[in-house]
This record gives C-alpha cells, structure tokens and sequence, in this order.
C-alpha cells in the first residue's frame, strides 16, 4: 500500500521559536520509520512555519505571486530537512521538487517517484504544485491521484473540519463528514 501525508509546516516550529524544531523532527521522523514497515510512504511538506502570504507577503508589500514563490521555496528547505531527519535515522529518503532546484533536490517526475516508492524510499514533494495561488494540501491531492495512492492524510494543527474556528471559538462544531456541496453551501 501507498500513502501520501501532508504535514504542515507550523507543526516544525510547534513547541519553540525554532524554525525546524528538532525534537518534533525526530519524532516525526520516528513515527515514519514504524509506519513504513507497512507502507511506502510520499510526503508533501508545507512552509507555514517559515513564511506565509497572508501574513508575511502582506507585511512586507509582496505581490500575491512573488509571495507564493517564496512560500513555496519554504516548503523545499522543509523538505531537504527533514530528507536528513530521515536519513539521520536510516530510512531512505529523496526530494522531488515541483520547481527544479537540481544540486538540491531532483525534480518531480512521476514515474521516478513510483520507483522510489516501491524501493521502498520515502519521496519527500517539495515546492507544492509548482504554481502561486495553491497551497500544499492541493499539492497533496494532486500527487496522490496522480500516484494512486491507497490514502491521503492531512496532519496539521486543527484535527478536523469545522463551522469555526476551534482556536478561537471553543464552541466550533466539528463535522464527522462533509460533503464538496456542503462546504460550499455552508461556506465551510
Ligand atoms: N504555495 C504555492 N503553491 C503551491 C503550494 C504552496 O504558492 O502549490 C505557497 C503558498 O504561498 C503557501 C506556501 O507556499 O502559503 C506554503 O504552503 P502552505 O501554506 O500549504 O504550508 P502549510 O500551511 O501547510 O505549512
């Protein structure tokens, strides 16, 4: 079986002021270890915790695509990092870039990505769909249709979908299930 997570970013820069916070790293990377016993795993890593257009982009006057640009550089610095978290621990590891940065990462090619997963190499995706104006979680859907994988996992800081937001309203309701048409009807 074949997985993808997406893992966001801020969860790197979660219990300090650390960019890449290296107890996370080495949990997290731990955890991919065992879960890799039972299968390939391709990880699509976000860059929250070192840059963010809606907060960062706007501060320091940067249009809406230069902004995504970096944002998207971001997700390959997580990405070489935790490349060695992974391999700091002995699990093999690759980085395949959607925007081609070759002495630093390879490129995104399908077909080599489906090889390196089925070496059982973890396939880290870098620099999310390669365009401004996404984020990494649609980068995420995209590389597991792509892939077919058996399941998508999305591990961030808020553990579901909601009316709300649950950090800032305690009485947010949390849906067990959402259709497309009812987050658009509820504006969800
Ligand atoms: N980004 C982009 N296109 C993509 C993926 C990401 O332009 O296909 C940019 C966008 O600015 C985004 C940032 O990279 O805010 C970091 O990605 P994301 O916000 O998904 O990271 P996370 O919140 O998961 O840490």
């Amino acid at each position: 079986k074949t997985i993808v997570l997406k893992i966001s970013g801020e969860l790197f820069s979660k219990k300090d002021d650390s960019f890449f916070n290296k107890d996370f790293a080495l949990e997290f990377v731990k955890q991919i270890k065992i879960l890799k016993e039972k299968c390939n795993i391709g990880i699509v890593i976000g860059g929250g915790n070192f840059f963010r257009w809606k907060t960062d982009g706007k501060s320091l006057n940067l249009n809406r695509s230069t902004a995504d640009n970096v944002g998207m550089l971001a997700t390959v610095m997580n990405a070489v990092a935790l490349q060695q978290a992974l391999l700091n621990i002995g699990v093999e590891a690759r980085v395949q870039s959607a925007i081609p940065i070759s002495p630093i990462a390879e490129p995104y090619v399908r077909m080599r990505a489906v090889k390196h997963l089925q070496a059982s190499r973890v396939v880290i995706f870098a620099a999310g769909t390669g365009n401004p104006f996404f984020t990494t979680d649609t980068a995420a859907s995209l590389r597991a249709a792509e892939i077919n994988v058996n399941l998508l996992i999305k591990a961030t800081k808020v553990d579901g979908v909601y009316d709300s937001d649950p950090m800032s309203n305690p009485q947010a309701k949390r849906y067990e299930q959402v259709s497309y048409d009812q987050i658009l009807q509820e504006r969800l």
